[in-house]
């Protein structure tokens, strides 16, 4: 028997996701961003979620979010300024294939 191994951009293209367009579950203030030299979130969000625009300015939606946390504790000048569960029935559907 042998099983195939999937990657993971193909495990996550599996994921659904109920977007709550009332209440975003993560926040962030772009003028504390701005100031971060380092921006953590760029490479450790896995749903890169995280990006520059053209004039080098944050952006996020939160939009796909796997709500695993890691932008939350790796932000060190609290530029995320609110990070929660989303609400019942809204968020990331985990499928493993
Ligand atoms: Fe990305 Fe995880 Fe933060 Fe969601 S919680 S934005 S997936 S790093």
């Amino acid at each position: 028997m042998s099983i195939d191994r999937m990657t993971a951009p193909g495990l996550l293209g599996l994921d659904s996701f109920t977007v709550d367009e009332e209440k975003a579950h993560i926040v962030v203030n772009k003028e504390i961003c701005a100031k971060c030299a380092e921006k953590p979130c760029l490479y450790v969000c896995p749903a890169v979620l995280y990006k520059l625009g053209k004039n080098g300015e944050l952006t996020f939606d939160y939009a796909g979010c796997l709500e695993c946390g890691t932008c939350r504790v790796m932000c060190k000048n609290k530029g995320i300024i609110k990070w929660e569960y989303p609400r019942g029935s809204f968020g990331v559907n985990f499928r493993c294939g």
